[in-house]
């Protein structure tokens, strides 16, 4: 390495004999390769370096012309694998080498030999040293290369190194433009030839380094002006037909590399439909599916021409909701104003523009490590570093005085138990009144079943015109059906419902319910209708779906996490492209469509109804025979969050698998994608004894297509895509009618009904009040209960315990789609009600405080994240609005009140469902947690803070085989600020304020481990969680807690996990607070299987920024 740096200077004539023998030795043990000759050569080595040194004529002699001094030299670098090199990066010989590439190029003629042998080393240094392109650039060695392949492009001794060199350069993506600009890309081109067993090599590198050449974008440009785009899809085709035995695979991939590079930009993509490039990639594909190995084409194919799918908008009118609700005032700003102020017609813009998922910065300036830092950056960005925003908020937002009118929802607090009567404290609500015939939902075989009764005159007004509507689109059904008949045993059953539907008898049909009165003990289908006709919907649905009117009993069968099945998604991606190449092929049939009313139906199509409660499906369109797209109704004052589904098909084939696919979701990631399944509900299993939802669907998968997705509804971002979830179905029965959903549905009228059913419960020593804590925007009443006990006796000193029980702060259902939120809440509710010592003494020990549904409108009107304001209500507790948030409003009210007469909540939770986790786990709220997660050590430091924050997981997490402790956070995030466990903890000082999430998919440890959740286990979930609540009570108590406190190792817990700050676990972007922050890699989606981890040969690491190091470099 020294002499290189000496002999580097200068270059002259003549060898001394002494430096050949020398040379001789060297050489000769660069041959043998012995490792433990190590110490010889670095004695001959020194002896060299001592000649070349003292002797001006050695020196001149080893670097002459025509000598092989320096190869030697070199080529004792390469001994012993990559060490040597390593330890020549690390000491800066890359700037010595590059030095002596230039002092070489100043030659005349140049010593090829010399070149060759520097490149070489080159081509070995380059990957090694991160910061290779930069030095290369800055020494000036970019152009001594370039012109070398210009000048050598027959002599491929030569080309390879050069190449294999300019490769690392291109790496670089300033040396990308720099190279583009020298015409490098039109010099590779001419290396690239038609299929040819020789100079696989040289074919090999010229097309990796056009493919990163061509990331930059000037050069894509480029690339498409010279119409390049057909050269290469002929290049391709050509390798395609005759490399027979796929010796050439690497080749045919790295011809797929740079089309993938061109097309990241919209003019390469025009190309590469004008050139046929879908039709070539997707017949190529298409051949290459039986050989496994080939699976990396077809991969980067479907990825190509996923890309070039030219983009459509949705086939709908606008992205906003179907439905309108006019709200009291429009909020001054916001996601609503914005909607608002938009001109009707521009609420759905579709632009070509180039998606940033998949193109890189253009660096024509020096910003090379923009984009890395931008990365670091999104990691930490939302952990609140505020100090100030972290401590308790102490001046409550609204006055004493008015927070005297929650008085009346704490009569416990008053509460003498002299008198029996204990008085009502209702705000004054509108009674609900029955708007129109309730319709049990039907598609062709049952018809609607009035639940009027018999000689129900139905209502008046839109209601009826809206079932008479209804009835036409039965009949024609109904004649459909007669010309060809079938016979099920649900028509057979239900036949008398025939007539119900003419609406002029009026007659009552006779439908067989099961009886499921024992295994529901909370359910009761009449209880369901009467509760219904209570419930105010924009929409004002006048049908019920079957499963929230029978019921659901949880299967007692397991329902395994599906496993990935190879090729899925590819196949479906395929089928998807196929539309594009066939276009004949495709029916592109309206079924269903909720903007229109009114549909031809001819008995060849599924049938789908999603108009009841929490239904939202907007359109279904036939595309093949067996085959849908769906798409989803946007909340209402919002044009997106499309996610939860529940909708019913009818008129189904048996036998005949389906494929739907929801084209409208929005989620980068799903979990869909691991193991998820969809669930279904059969109407004939129902009747035949079977009422429940069941975990359905095969081929399942989550991908973003070609539909467009407006930058007015993706929060200002151009380019963004939807998503598809797709799933495919075999029916078993026939006129059968099965309703679909992202989850186990549970209604608002569901709530009412259990609530009411909970009073039957009620036992002498249990204390229940159900009162209305207020009215929603829609109407609908939002309840709030108070469970304790009552007093043992009337004893003062049971009195005076009965009042000064702590309080426990429950709420469920802010966001509608996560309805597994209620069944944890019925778990609870169960539970806190059952007769068991257990529930009698937790009742003994706190005072319950809880709102089970925060939305009822959203549920209602099948949200999946909004109230009617089109707003997320998760995000409104620090300024709730009376108006237009007031559940929110007045359940802080409450706890603002508790906190006003000191009587602050021992633990706040608020249930939530997260879509893309396992398990259930819970966040919290702690200043030390939150402030290591940053770089705000210091301050940290003089913090007191008790621990206790983590004593309710860590319980859970022992008894609840769903609760995962490692999934956990106790972080404050910014985006979180004003949801309701941040707020609840800083504004009313609950310590424990928490989030609990529950999975919408299954568990991947514990007790259910690998398989999919259901009600049973989320019941179990609620119910485990008052446990959990049990157990902290007797923890505090000071005799139980010697016992038992080894049993909680809360503070090594923490020590770990201080240990693992920078984990995914500890800190993660949960769904269900969403950030638009995340990003997931797309670019490997279609990869079914991940790509072999890359040789660091092969592909060099990024590169660094200029700043320091290229001051450094100068400097040396
Ligand atoms: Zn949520």
């Amino acid at each position: 390495f020294c002499i290189l740096a000496v002999l580097g200077s200068r270059h002259l004539t003549h060898l001394n004999s002494r430096v050949l023998m020398l040379l001789g030795q060297l050489e000769k043990l660069n041959g043998e390769a012995v490792l433990s000759d190590a110490e010889v050569s670095r004695h001959i080595t020194s002896k060299i370096l001592h000649l070349i040194q003292t002797q001006e004529k050695t020196r001149k002699e080893i670097t002459a012309k025509g000598s092989s001094g320096m190869e030697v030299i070199l080529a004792s670098l390469e001994v012993s694998g990559g060490r040597r090199v390593g330890v020549l990066v690390s000491k800066g010989g890359t700037a010595i080498l590059l030095q002596l590439l230039i002092t070489t190029s100043k030659e005349w003629p140049p010593s090829e030999e010399l070149m060759l042998q520097l490149h070489t080393i080159l081509a070995k240094v380059g990957p090694k040293d991160r910061k290779f392109g930069i030095k290369a650039r800055i020494n000036g060695a970019l152009n001594i290369t370039v012109s070398l392949l210009k000048q050598n492009l027959q002599n491929h001794k030569l080309l390879l190194p050069c190449l294999q060199v300019l490769r690392v350069y291109s790496a670089n993506s300033v040396n990308a433009v720099s190279l583009g600009k020298n015409g490098v890309v039109e010099l590779l081109f001419k290396i690239i030839g038609p299929y040819s067993k020789k100079n696989t090599s040289i074919l090999k590198v010229t097309l990796d380094t056009l493919a990163a050449l061509l990331k930059s974008k000037a050069n894509a440009r480029r690339a498409v002006d010279r119409t390049y785009v057909p050269t290469l899809l002929a290049v391709y085709q050509d390798w395609h037909r005759n490399d027979t035995r796929h010796r050439h695979v690497h080749i045919r991939k790295a011809i797929l590399g740079c089309i993938r590079n061109i097309t990241n930009i919209k003019l390469g993509r025009k190309a590469f439909l004008e050139a046929d490039g879908m039709r070539i990639l997707y017949s190529t594909s298409t051949e290459c599916l039986s050989v496994r190995t080939l699976d990396p084409l077809i991969n980067t194919s479907s990825l190509i021409m996923r890309k070039c799918f030219p983009k459509n908008r949705l086939p709908v009118p606008t992205i906003r909701s179907v439905f309108h609700y006019q709200l009291p005032h429009i909020p001054a700003e916001g996601p609503v104003a914005q909607l608002y102020r938009q001109p009707p017609d521009v609420d759905d813009v579709v632009d070509e523009s180039d998606d940033n998922d998949d193109t890189e910065a253009d660096t024509e300036n020096d910003t090379e490590n923009e984009e890395d830092e931008k990365n670091h950056k999104t990691q930490n960005d939302d952990i609140e570093t505020d100090i100030s925003k972290l401590r308790p908020k102490e001046n409550l937002t609204r006055p004493l005085e008015d927070l005297k009118m929650y008085e009346c929802f704490f009569p416990e607090l008053s509460e003498n138990f002299q008198v029996k009567v204990l008085t009502s404290c209702q705000t004054p609500a509108v009674l609900p009144k029955s708007l129109a015939p309730i319709v049990v939902p039907t598609a062709h075989a049952p018809s609607p079943l009035s639940l009027d009764g018999p000689g129900g005159a139905g209502g008046a007004g839109e209601g009826l015109a809206q079932e008479l509507e209804r009835v036409a689109l039965e009949e024609d059904t109904l004649n459909g059906q007669s010309q060809s008949p079938v016979v099920g045993s649900l028509q057979g059953e239900l036949e008398h419902d025939d007539d119900c539907s003419s609406h002029s008898s009026g007659e009552l049909g006779v439908l067989e319910v099961p009886d499921t009165a024992a295994l529901l003990p909370l359910h009761d289908p009449e209880l369901y209708i009467d509760m219904v006709k209570g419930t105010k919907s924009v929409p004002q649905y006048t049908e019920v779906a079957y499963p929230d009117y029978f019921g659901h009993v949880a299967p007692t069968f397991r329902e395994h996490i599906l496993e990935r099945v190879y090729g899925v998604q590819r196949a479906k991606i395929f089928q998807d492209i196929e539309r594009m190449i066939h276009p004949n092929d495709i029916l592109d049939k309206v079924v269903y469509d909720l903007d229109l009313k009114r549909l031809i139906d001819d008995g060849e199509s599924l049938k789908f109804n999603s108009q009841f409660e929490s239904g939202n499906l907007r359109k279904a369109v036939q595309v093949r025979k067996f085959e849908y797209d769906l798409i989803l109704n946007s909340d209402i004052n919002s044009n997106h969050y499309h996610q939860w589904f529940y909708f019913e098909v009818s008129g189904m084939r048996v036998g005949s698998s389906y494929r739907f696919n929801i084209i409208n979701c929005e989620k980068v990631n799903s979990q869909f994608n691991y193991g998820m399944q969809v669930l279904m509900y059969s109407v004939q299993e129902a009747i035949s004894g079977h009422p429940r939802w069941v975990r359905t669907g095969t081929e399942i998968c989550y991908y973003k297509n070609h539909f467009s997705r407006s930058s007015i509804a993706a929060g200002g971002q151009k380019g963004k895509s939807y998503y598809t979830m797709t799933f495919t179905v075999t029916f078993q029965y026939r006129d059968d009618v099965c309703y679909f959903a992202y989850h186990y549905p549970y209604t608002y009228s569901t709530l009412k009904m259990h609530l009411q059913k909970l009073e039957a419960l009620r036992t002498p020593q249990i204390y229940l009040r159900q009162d209305v804590l207020c009215e929603t925007l829609g109407g609908n009443s939002c309840p709030l209960l108070t469970i304790t006990a009552m007093p043992q006796s009337s004893s003062n000193d049971q009195i005076c315990q009965f009042k000064n029980r702590p309080y426990v702060f429950l709420t469920a259902r802010v966001h509608p789609g996560e309805t597994n939120a209620s069944w944890v809440m019925k778990g609870t509710l169960e539970f806190l009600m059952s007769p068991s010592p257990m529930a009698q003494s937790l009742r003994e020990s706190y005072v319950f405080k809880i709102v089970p549904m925060l939305n009822p409108d959203g549920v209602i009107n099948g949200n999946h994240r909004c109230s009617l304001s089109g707003e997320d209500l998760n995000r409104q507790w620090q300024r709730p609005s009376p108006d237009l948030h007031p559940t929110i409003f007045h359940t802080k009210g409450l706890l603002q009140y508790l906190s006003s007469i000191q009587r602050v909540p021992l633990v706040y939770c608020d249930y939530h469902g997260h879509s893309r986790k396992k398990n259930v786990f819970m966040y919290g709220c702690s200043i030390k947690e939150t402030l290591w997660q940053t770089n705000v050590n210091a301050a940290a430091c003089d913090l007191q803070e008790d621990l206790s924050y983590r004593t309710l997981p860590k319980i859970l997490s022992q008894l609840a085989p769903a609760f995962s402790m490692a999934s956990c956070s106790f972080v404050v995030e910014k985006s979180k600020e004003s949801t309701a466990r941040v707020v609840v903890w800083r504004e009313i000082g609950v310590q424990k304020s928490y989030t609990m999430e529950s999975t919408l998919c299954g568990c991947d440890q514990g007790k259910y481990k690998g398989l999919q959740i259901g009600t049973r286990e989320l019941e179990e979930m609620g119910a485990q969680f008052c446990i959990a609540l049990l157990r902290l009570k007797r923890l505090s108590s000071p005799l139980e807690f010697r016992n038992s406190s080894h049993f909680l190792d809360v503070e090594n817990d923490l020590i770990e996990s201080r240990c693992k700050v920078t984990s995914s676990t500890t800190y993660v972007l949960d769904e269900d607070e969403p950030s638009f922050m995340e990003e997931v890699d797309y670019s490997a989606e279609s990869n079914d299987e991940p790509e072999p981890d890359p040789d660091p040969q092969e592909t060099p690491a990024d590169e660094d920024g200029l700043s320091d190091s290229e001051l450094a470099l100068r400097r040396s």
